[in-house]
């Protein structure tokens, strides 16, 4: 028997509300107070064990209820007694299993591929193929209602060597985000910028607004209208000669695979939330590339362990070459989860090399923050 054929016998789950720093805008809605994530554990034969994360959004993908009943009750009895070899067929019946709740699919992926590279001795971006990079640009995004409260945000990020941000627009009004623009822009003129409406603005006033804030020059406008709103998207991306990204229009294989068909966008935000996994997140970015996009390692509201297993992903995708936004570990919760800090350097999120996610959550932390845990 190879270790891997061993059969995975353990499954537990923690709903944990981490308190966060301060509010943050968005063109679909608030984050105050906390966030909620999911954590899954899978427990080997042997005693190995491997991690992963959901981490939901109710206005943009889901509820953290509803990723820990897809987790608890539909996907349990599909993970629980099987082999760690058949990893594939295992996701193969969480898709079929159960609609949507992409977030609960990208924490069982993660799980196993945790504990495969735990009991392996390889890194997880091994499994997915091998390493391209070995650091990817930080950007953090900027999105408190406070704006001065923003600004002593860029100068720590400045002092702590972060080059890039993405200012989070369409919460308020077309004067406050051009007031922002300019500020950064006089005060800040280093940092590349980005901009990011989250679906914020209503078709009938997105093309002045999204014209207005591209003579800025950010290196992309990201998501200005609704999510199923494709053929604004495609006559904005026509309007401005800066690059349009989607978003929240673009979840899996099948939506990057329409977004190219009808030309709404010149790039794609990547995030496991969405994809359903690492493997899908892959393929995203290989249909994109395909089609001459772009692709961006974006996140949801996540601790350091989703944190770990987008990095490894964009590790060993080369088609994802916009860097990440894996900030809210460092900069944004009020404490993460994992044992040892996740590793930001230099404004560069630094590929781990140990076995499996490289890094493991702090217990005691789960069972502090936990809103359930396990028996
Ligand atoms: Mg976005």
């Amino acid at each position: 028997m190879s270790n891997l054929d061993q059969r995975i016998t353990g499954f537990d789950l923690w709903h944990l509300a981490l308190p966060v720093r301060s509010a943050r805008d968005h063109g679909i809605g608030r984050v105050e107070g906390h966030c909620e994530v999911i954590i899954l554990r899978l427990t080997s034969e042997d005693g190995t064990q491997g991690f992963g994360e959901a981490s939901p959004w109710s206005v943009f993908t889901g509820t953290p209820e509803a990723s820990y009943a897809a987790l608890d009750r539909y996907l349990r009895p599909l993970v629980v007694g099987q082999r760690l070899a058949d990893r594939a067929g295992i996701m193969g019946q969480a898709a079929r299993a159960v609609a949507h709740c992409t977030e609960a699919k990208a924490a069982l992926d993660s799980a196993l591929l945790d504990l495969t590279g735990q009991i392996s001795g390889v890194p997880v971006w091994a499994l997915l193929g091998g390493r391209c990079r070995d650091r990817i640009p930080l950007s953090c995004s900027i999105a408190n209602p406070d704006f001065d409260q923003d600004i002593a945000l860029m100068e720590r990020l400045r002092d702590d060597g972060v080059g890039v941000i993405k200012l989070k627009t369409g919460f308020r009004d077309h004067a406050f985000d051009v007031m922002r623009l300019e500020r950064i822009a006089s005060d800040f003129p280093d940092f590349r910028v980005r901009v990011d409406y989250n679906q914020g603005l209503e078709v009938g006033e997105a093309m002045d607004r999204v014209r207005d804030v591209a003579q800025f020059r950010p290196d992309f406008i990201e998501q200005p209208v609704r999510a199923p709103e494709f053929g604004m998207m495609a006559r904005l991306r026509d309007a401005i000669d800066v690059p349009l990204l989607a978003d929240e229009s673009v979840f899996g294989p099948e939506d990057i695979t329409r977004a190219a068909r009808e030309g709404i966008c010149d790039g794609v935000s990547i995030k496991i939330m969405k994809s359903g996994g690492l493997g899908r997140g892959q393929i995203v970015a290989r249909i994109a590339a395909a089609n001459g996009l772009t692709a961006y390692g974006g996140d949801m509201f996540e601790a350091g362990l989703a944190h770990l297993a987008g990095t490894h992903m964009i590790a060993a995708t080369p088609e994802i070459t916009l860097g990440c936004e894996f900030y809210q570990a460092s900069y944004y919760l009020r404490e993460d989860i994992l044992q040892t800090p996740f590793p930001v350097v230099d404004g560069h999120v630094v590929v781990p090399d140990g076995a499996g996610l490289g890094a493991v959550p702090d217990i005691d932390k789960l069972n502090h923050y936990a809103a359930r845990r396990p028996e």
